[in-house]
C-alpha cells in the first residue's frame, strides 16, 4: 500500500484542489510535446481481504478467481505496448503497488517482470520496489522476485501489536510481519516498512514499541502515516454508529513525534513528511512524485503524470483528471516541495515570483507562524509546519487561485 499518497502517487489533497480549480481538456499531451515518463507505476488492484480504514482502488478476491490471470494478461500487453510507444525508454524507477502486488502469487508476478525486463532497461541502477503483505511474502517468492530485478520491497506492516492489527481488519499477526521482514532480508538490502499510528485503542507506547520492533528487525526505511477515516469505509460507517471512538488531533502529533523521536536518535534521517531512511535507501521513485517528474501508470485506476513548457496533467484511465497551467503548476511543485525535508531551494522560488509575485510575501507569512524556516539558501518546513501540513500546503496552493 502506497498510503501517504493516492494510488499512483499524487496526494488526494494535491488531486481534489487541483479538480476544483481548472477547466480540464479532454485528452493528455501529445508524445512530441511532453517530456519522457521518469517513472512507472503498475497498479495491482486486488487483496486478500479489504482492510477496515482502506479507500483504495482494490476488491477481494479469491486467490482462485481467473481475474488475476485476466488481469497479469491485460499488465503484461500494457507493457508492451508502453515499451513500443517509446515510453518506457527513460523510466529510473519501477514501483508495483496496490492492492497488495504478491497476492497476485509468484507465477504472476513472474509474467510481469519478465514482460518489463524485455521492455526496458531493468539494470541495478533502476530503482524497482514491489509492496508485500506479511501473509503472501513467501521464500520462494522472494529469491525470484530479486533474480527478476526487484531490488526494493516494502511491506505493509502497519503495527507490530496483534489487537491493533485485528482493530485494522488486517489478516496478518505481528509475528507473521517479523517474519515476512526475515525473509525478505535472505536477498534484500533495501526492506521498507509501513506503520500507522492514531488508530482507536492504540496508545503511543503500543506505537513506540512498533517503531523499536522495526529497528530492530534492520529494515532501512520506514513511512509512517496518522489513519485517516475515509468516506465510505467500515471505519467511516462505525464511527458514525458511534462504535469506533475518535482520536484527539493531539494523540496523532504526540504519536508522530514519537516516531521521529525513535527514528531520528537510531540513525534514521526523515525525508519526508511520512518518510523516514537510513542513508541511501530514499525510496526514489515517491521522490520523483514530489519532484515532478512525469510518471506513466498501469493497470485500472493508476493515474499517469504528464508534462510540457505549457501545462501538467494527470490522467486515469485513460481521462484526463486535472490539468495545470505552468501558474498552477509552479503553485503545486512549491506545496510539493515542502513535502521534503530539502524543502523549496532560492533558485526555485526566484524563477517562481516570475509567475506568483505573492510567493515572497507568502514564505515571509509562513516563516512568522513558525512552519517554515530559511536554511542558507532553502526554505524548509519545521516539524511545526509538517504536523500543520494542511495550513503550509493550502497556503502555498493558493498562490495560483
Ligand atoms: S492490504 Fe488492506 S489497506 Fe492495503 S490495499 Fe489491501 S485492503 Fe487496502
Amino acid at each position: 500500500m502506497n498510503d501517504a499518497v493516492d494510488i499512483s502517487g499524487a496526494s488526494t489533497d494535491t488531486l481534489s484542489m487541483v479538480d476544483s480549480a481548472n477547466s480540464v481538456p479532454s485528452e493528455g499531451l501529445s508524445a512530441s510535446e511532453r517530456a519522457p515518463y521518469g517513472a512507472l507505476y503498475i497498479h495491482v488492484p486486488f487483496c486478500h481481504k479489504r482492510c477496515s480504514y482502506c479507500d483504495f482502488a482494490t476488491e477481494a478476491v479469491p486467490s482462485t478467481s481467473s481475474r488475476l490471470d485476466t488481469y497479469t494478461d491485460l499488465i503484461v500487453r500494457s507493457i508492451h505496448h508502453a515499451s513500443q510507444s517509446g515510453d518506457l525508454s527513460h523510466i529510473q524507477t519501477v514501483y508495483l503497488g496496490g492492492g497488495t502486488p504478491t497476492y497476485l502469487g509468484l507465477r504472476r508476478l513472474t509474467s510481469i517482470l519478465y514482460m518489463l525486463s524485455l521492455s526496458m532497461r531493468l539494470e541495478p541502477d533502476v530503482e524497482c520496489s514491489m509492496e508485500a503483505n506479511p501473509d503472501s511474502l513467501t521464500e520462494p517468492m522472494v529469491k525470484d522476485l530479486w533474480a527478476l530485478g526487484v531490488n526494493r520491497i516494502s511491506i505493509g506492516v502497519q503495527s507490530f501489536d496483534d489487537e491493533v492489527l485485528q482493530t485494522l481488519g488486517r489478516v496478518h499477526t505481528a509475528q507473521q510481519a517479523s517474519d515476512a521482514i526475515a525473509c525478505a532480508h535472505t536477498r534484500f538490502k533495501n526492506v521498507s516498512v509501513d506503520l500507522m499510528c492514531g488508530i482507536p485503542g492504540q496508545t503511543t507506547e503500543s506505537f513506540r514499541s512498533s517503531v523499536r520492533r522495526a529497528i530492530a528487525l534492520g529494515v532501512t526505511h520506514v513511512s509512517v502515516y496518522p489513519l485517516t477515516i475515509e468516506e465510505g469505509t467500515p471505519f467511516d460507517r462505525m464511527q458514525q454508529r458511534g462504535e469506533l471512538a475518535a482520536v484527539s488531533d493531539d494523540l496523532q502529533a504526540e504519536q508522530m513525534v514519537c516516531a521521529c523521536q525513535e527514528l531520528e536518535s537510531a540513525g534514521f534521517h526523515r525525508y519526508e513528511v511520512a518518510s523516514y531512511a537510513r542513508d541511501g535507501y530514499e525510496c526514489r521513485h515517491n521522490c520523483a512524485y514530489w519532484t515532478g517528474i512525469p510518471y506513466l501508470g498501469l493497470g485500472p485506476s493508476a493515474v499517469s503524470m504528464q508534462q510540457s513548457d505549457r501545462r501538467r496533467v494527470r490522467l486515469k484511465d485513460g481521462v484526463v483528471v486535472d490539468s495545470l497551467d505552468n501558474r498552477e503548476r509552479c503553485a503545486e511543485d512549491l506545496m510539493l516541495g515542502m513535502r521534503m525535508s530539502g524543502g523549496v531551494t532560492d533558485t526555485m522560488v526566484g524563477r517562481a515570483q516570475i509567475l506568483l509575485p505573492d510567493v515572497t510575501h507568502a514564505l515571509a507569512d509562513l516563516q512568522s507562524q513558525g512552519l517554515i524556516t530559511h536554511n542558507g539558501s532553502c526554505w524548509c518546513p519545521t516539524d511545526r509546519g509538517w504536523l500543520c501540513g494542511n495550513e503550509l500546503y493550502g497556503a502555498l496552493y493558493n498562490l495560483a487561485p
